[in-house]
């Protein structure tokens, strides 16, 4: 399998190439060549497998056996999902009223308790694996010549607090790689500060930023922006554009749709039609879900669901991908700060890849006659490279109507204020008839049901606005199909609900009388008691600019390249 990247810039990438670089030479994002067939009996033979025997099937399609030989790729994914505290790694669970028919995708049992960790667990091990059997290559070739600069990369990113935390327990103690990540000084949760800066690990580098997290992103985009800095230090971005990231989070889709068909099976119900709900920022974790439609999972639809920060609502809603839709310039360049941060964003960087297939799929058909190349593929990079380029100079562009309406067959897509995460989250942790009664009570209806994180909060609100909006296919009652299958929705949990405490207490002590008896402590994970007493390492940046913050970095690399 090769990759080509979407603005038809490049083509016959290595897996490895598209993973070690990331971004595109053309600006572009890397997609496989075309989608892998899925083995015939793959819904046989794969639903009973456990989540890394699952993950590596999958992979192996998108990676060829001469870049990883399987033994090889089966030992990554063992090695990355070891860190998982979960058994099943993402379980699933009932959420709600059975006649609700929806379960939770919970995706939070890695080590920093949010969805990114399965990606990016995976992601280090692939680094460290490439950059190994580089310098291992080296060796043999130039046995005689003695000592050679070794392969190594350095990781930049920044961060508002899931991503760093996820990847630098996914690159922690790595060889070869050497890990700085800004965030923004004071502004990130206590509990993701003391995550990031915990980790003492000499290849792990934090550096607090006096500023926002959009002043951290863009001292990282200079520095990715400055040809000299990127070459001399193997600049690597671990950002979810990066392709293997998409790809890992393929497996989840695959795996939980086995695993509800199963649970529900085994409660004498028929199969099942299953809907999708993803809470929503870049783009990356829905787009796993479109790929593993692609490759032919039945997913009967896929639910965006954003915050206020709506850009992609507004996308699916009228076919119109619009930076902001207020007038005044420095608004329009603000990111609405929300109770679920991590999908507080102004654009949506995977999205670029959806307008790829999209774009594809029209010219196939419709937009032949338009062009003098009548490759599909070709056409698809030059029509999204006019997109992207008219939504830089202009701050938005417009699809054409049939692309919209096959987009919207794909997708649904919710906004979701603050003040229904926060009611989300308090109906479902207390059920209708709460009176006060504590944990220990015994009567199952005044039980707390369940405990949601507002980023998950919100893809659940999603799919209660989706059942009010499409009473035919969510009904009590409704087959709404030939095969006369109900539909079921599965909610993606993101983050487990201690990451965002501050949310999660708002909501529950929100117009409650009996509010003093919710404890955190009593949800607390053991891996976050004493968290913030630990000893912590991070650099503070002073104010302002990036060639203070390439200063640190060069000061703090000199001593391990001349170590080397
Ligand atoms: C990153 C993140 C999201 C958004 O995922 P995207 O792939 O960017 O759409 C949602 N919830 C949580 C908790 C996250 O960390």
């Amino acid at each position: 399998m090769k990759y080509l990247s979407t603005r038809g810039g490049a083509v016959g990438y290595s897996f490895e190439d598209a993973v070690l670089e990331g971004l595109s030479p053309d600006g572009g994002l890397f997609i496989p060549e075309s989608i892998p067939t899925l083995p015939a009996d793959w819904a046989e033979a794969w639903a009973n497998l456990p989540f890394a025997d699952l993950a590596t099937r999958i992979l192996r399609l998108f990676i060829d056996e001469s870049e990883i030989p399987t033994a090889d790729l089966a030992a990554l994914v063992a090695k990355s999902y070891r860190t998982f505290r979960h058994p099943e790694v993402t379980p699933v669970r009932p959420l709600g009223h059975p006649a609700d028919r929806r379960w939770v995708l919970e995706l939070f049992h890695g080590p920093t308790f949010a969805f990114k960790d399965v990606a990016l667990q995976f992601l280090g091990n692939l680094f460290e694996y490439f950059l190994e059997r580089r310098n291992q290559r080296d060796a043999a070739a130039h046995k005689e010549e003695g000592h050679l600069d070794p392969h190594f990369i350095t990781v930049v990113g920044a961060t508002s607090g899931d991503t760093g935390s996820a990847a630098i327990y996914g690159l922690r103690n790595k060889k070869n790689v050497q890990v700085f990540i800004l965030h923004p000084k004071g502004r990130v949760s206590p509990i993701q500060e003391a995550q990031m800066t915990t980790v003492l690990d000499p290849n792990i580098h934090n550096l607090a930023v006096q500023g926002t997290f959009d002043d951290c992103q863009d001292i990282v985009k200079a520095l990715f922006g400055n040809p000299a800095f990127r070459t001399k230090h193997h600049l690597g971005a671990i950002n979810s554009i990066n392709w293997a990231r998409i790809l890992a989070q393929t497996v989840y889709y695959f795996h939980s749709y086995f695993a509800v068909q199963r649970q529900l099976r085994e409660q004498g119900h028929g199969p099942a039609n299953l809907v999708y709900t993803v809470p929503s920022g870049n783009f990356g974790d829905v787009l796993a879900g479109f790929y593993a439609k692609q490759l032919g999972l039945p997913i009967q639809r896929l639910v965006v669901a954003t915050n206020a920060n709506d850009i992609l609502d507004r996308f699916f809603t009228t076919g119109r991908y619009e930076k902001s839709t207020v007038t005044d310039a420095a608004a329009a360049s603000a990111v609405s700060e929300t109770l679920s941060p991590a999908m507080d964003i102004l654009v949506s960087s995977n999205f670029e890849r959806l307008l790829w297939y999209l774009a594809r799929d029209y010219a196939a058909t419709a937009g032949q006659a338009q062009s003098g190349n009548n490759n599909p593929s070709v056409q698809a990079g030059e029509m999204v490279r006019k997109w992207m380029d008219q939504f830089k100079t202009t701050g938005s562009f417009t699809v054409d109507a049939s692309i919209h309406q096959v987009a919207q067959q794909t997708f649904g897509s919710v906004a979701v204020s603050d003040a229904d995460t926060l009611d989300t989250i308090h109906r479902y942790y207390r059920p209708a008839g709460w009176n006060g009664a504590t944990a220990t009570d015994s009567s199952p209806k005044q039980q707390p049901q369940y405990l949601l994180d507002p980023h998950t909060a919100v893809g659940v609100k999603a799919a209660e606005v989706m059942a009010t909006r499409h009473p035919d296919v969510y009904g009590p009652t409704s087959r709404s199909d030939a095969q006369g299958r109900l539909t079921y929705t599965i909610c993606l949990s993101t983050a487990h609900p201690a990451k965002f405490s501050a949310a999660v207490t708002q909501a529950l002590t929100h117009g409650d009388s009996s509010a003093e008896t919710f404890q955190f402590d009593d949800v607390l994970p053991p891996e976050f008691v004493g968290l913030l007493e630990k000893p912590r390492r991070c650099i503070d940046v002073a104010p302002g600019t990036v060639e203070k913050v390439k200063e640190t970095i060069e000061e703090t690399l000199g001593p391990i390249e001349t170590a080397q």
